[in-house]
């Protein structure tokens, strides 16, 4: 069980971003492999989720008044189990276990397995319509919990986000917030060259969204985001298209020709975790 005493709770968001980010390094080096470029780039939208938005409760990750963050991007699980670790949701003893036999962090997202994951994501395409069928229960339950909705820009490729979109404004979810991590990359090559969705901003828009798009790594940016999108005053569902930076936080691999599986050498593990904790906020 986590000790909650353990938890700082004084943090700021630049050291929950951080820690996510080491979290995230440390769990890629015990298999010598994951999505770790996605979960540096996505660090900072997770620590302003995590630490700043959303209402739940580390020791009771059903609690019925809890905001639900679905994970619709599955391969992502490494950035969310970080998350999850530093909220205290999953106990930090359970890093190095990530990705073996009877983990509770199996490599790919699964509802089933893991505390504070919501949805099996990983067929593409799909957060988003789970998304408009929770913010409608939520509103048959009189309830004010909050869906948040974590897509990649990959996934604005496919039809059934587009059908989402379109019954989220038709169904005034005012309540469904839709976070699309734009890195500008997908399993065959960079998003906007394979199937552009740019404007991004201005679909969602058409669609009848209430849209921002900001610096995905800049947290204050962020933080005004998160605010504005849950506090409008408008029937409309929300979107926050974030730009993001895979790999963000060591340069090297920043630098390194980026692909959708960045690539980690054997003894590179090492020395991504000593760039990083060169750059360790005080
Ligand atoms: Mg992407």
């Amino acid at each position: 069980m986590t000790d909650f005493t353990d938890i700082d709770v004084n943090l700021s968001l630049a050291q929950r971003a951080w820690n996510i980010r080491h979290k995230a390094l440390r769990m890629g080096a015990v298999q010598k492999q994951g999505y770790v470029g996605q979960a540096l780039g996505v660090a900072d939208v997770l620590a302003v989720s995590y630490f700043h938005a959303l209402n739940y409760r580390p020791e009771e990750p059903e609690w019925e008044g809890r905001d639900r963050f679905l994970l619709s991007i599955g391969h992502y699980a490494i950035a969310l189990y970080a998350a999850l670790l530093e909220a205290g949701v999953l106990p930090e003893y359970e890093l190095e276990t990530y990705g073996t036999d009877d983990s509770r962090l199996p490599m790919s997202g699964m509802a089933s397995y893991t505390p504070g994951m919501e949805i099996t994501g990983g067929s593409l395409g799909h957060g988003l319509g789970i998304g408009v069928g929770m913010a409608l229960g939520l509103k048959r339950k009189n309830s004010s919990s909050f869906i948040y909705n974590l897509m990649s820009d990959g996934e604005l490729g496919e039809g059934s986000t587009w059908e989402a979109a379109m019954s989220a404004a038709h169904h005034k979810l005012d309540n469904l917030i839709c976070l699309v991590d734009f890195n500008d990359q997908q399993a065959d090559g960079p998003s906007t060259q394979m199937l552009s969705s740019e404007p991004a901003d201005g679909k969602f828009e058409a669609f009848g969204w209430y849209v921002q798009r900001v610096d995905g790594n800049d947290l204050g940016a962020l933080v005004e985001a998160f605010d504005k999108a849950r506090n409008f005053d408008g029937p409309q569902p929300r979107a926050i298209i974030c730009d993001t930076k895979m790999c963000k936080g060591v340069p090297f691999l920043e630098e390194r020709e980026i692909t959708h599986f960045v690539r980690v050498d054997e003894d590179e593990w090492d020395l991504a975790l000593k760039v990083l904790e060169e750059g360790k906020p005080s």
